[in-house]
């Protein structure tokens, strides 16, 4: 809870910038830990988290191996989205059957192999899938089925979410520019003609929006764009995720098709290749005609060596990131989340690799 405070207006622990999933994630670790928070957020309705699918996969593709700590990221993910879906009355996180449509007999093989290694039958059913679903789906090779996978309503969750904070008092619809932050010894001011609130803790979870000259903008980031699609189809199945290229999910009554990667275009804007690409990869393997209903882009906030940005700045007193998600935020956000607080509260180390500090010679004032 946020307490009015004396001339100097709201008090809080902490002060989180930007509301996406990350810093929901932040929000609902702290909630859990009964700290007092104020969010701070522009609602940008074009934010990564508000264009992605949501879904949960705990295998790397091009491996077919698990996420590095996946049994972690998940046990944590599931915890707190079930968590939340009590706390806010809402149908947040479905299972899914994951289909992998295999490419050709080599992916097939490498799958049987894999699924047999030691931890990864967890993750990987080794039992090869060989149904066309009546004739909706190519499925030369057989597909691979990845285990625990679902997909989280994340809209839903940002929405009622913050009207939860804002009944609280704990959640401002504002965007947060750097000349109304006054980084003290002991204390963070942020103002404006509207507020003044006095906070100890500063968490940056502001996705694509760290601009080069930024606090936290000398960090390496390498954002990613993505283009997907909403399509209607009445004879695609409705129980499984088909991934070829390429992944069609049925949601909410469409089946979202997703996404292009590209690292050269940093626009929020739609374009006819990225439609192209999704459509000819779509074709390959859906079998039955679909309606286009919708199509959008969004930027994934991705980093250089694709793991994420976490921890403290390197000069300012109290001032963290919590950032770099690239396309991962929904399986790794709750976990990290749970981790940088104990890093800020507690000292503990932040694991290998997502520590900020391996940029930390990258830094200048
Ligand atoms: C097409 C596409 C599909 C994807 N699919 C998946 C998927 O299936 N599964 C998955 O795990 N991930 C997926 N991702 C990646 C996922 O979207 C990101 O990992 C995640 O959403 C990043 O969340 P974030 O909160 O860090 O950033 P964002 O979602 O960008 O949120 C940042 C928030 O900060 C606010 N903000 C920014 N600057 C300020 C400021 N100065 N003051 C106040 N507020 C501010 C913005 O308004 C926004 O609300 C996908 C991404 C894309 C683009």
């Amino acid at each position: 809870m946020v307490k009015s405070g004396n001339s100097k207006g709201f008090i809080a622990d902490y002060a989180i910038i930007g509301f996406g999933i990350s810093g929901a994630m932040i929000a609902s670790e702290l909630l859990l830990r009964g700290r007092s928070f104020v969010v701070f957020d522009a609602m940008d309705q074009k934010s990564a988290s508000r264009v992605a699918a949501g879904v949960i996969n705990p295998v790397v593709y091009r491996r077919f191996a698990p996420v590095p700590r996946a049994a972690q990221y998940l046990k944590k993910a599931y915890l707190t989205y079930r968590h939340l879906e009590k706390k806010l009355g809402q149908d947040l996180l479905h299972s899914i059957s994951f289909l992998k449509l295999f490419d050709g007999l080599d992916e097939r093989h490498k799958w049987q192999l894999n699924a047999f290694e030691p931890g990864n039958e967890e993750y990987m059913n080794s039992h090869v899938f060989e149904d066309n679903f009546k004739d909706s789906i190519r499925n030369d090779f057989g597909a691979g089925e990845i285990l625990k996978a679902g997909w989280l309503d994340i809209p839903l969750l940002l929405d009622s979410f913050a009207d939860y904070l804002k009944s609280r008092g704990q959640y401002i619809d504002v965007q947060i520019e750097e000349d109304m932050i006054d980084y003290q010894n002991e204390a963070i001011q942020i103002c404006n003609s509207s507020m003044n609130v006095r906070v100890k803790i500063m968490v940056w979870s502001n996705g694509i929006k760290v601009n080069s000259g930024s606090i936290f903008g000398w960090l390496p980031f390498k954002n990613s764009k993505g283009e997907t699609l909403e399509i209607q189809s009445d004879t695609l199945s409705t129980n499984y995720l088909f991934h070829k290229g390429v992944f069609v999910l049925p949601r909410k009554g469409l089946h979202y098709v997703g996404a292009t990667y590209n690292w050269k275009d940093d626009t929020l804007e739609t374009t006819e290749e990225g439609k192209g690409e999704l459509i000819n990869k779509l074709n390959r393997f859906v079998l039955k005609s679909y309606q286009i209903v919708s199509h959008k882009a969004g930027l994934r906030p991705a980093t250089k060596d694709r793991k994420p940005f976490v921890g403290a700045h390197p000069e300012l007193n109290h001032t963290y990131i919590f950032n770099g998600m690239g396309s991962r935020g929904v399986l790794w956000a709750p976990l990290l989340a749970e981790e940088l607080i104990n890093f800020i509260e507690s000292g503990t180390s932040l694991p290998d690799g997502i520590d900020i500090k391996r940029y930390f010679k990258h830094y200048t004032k």
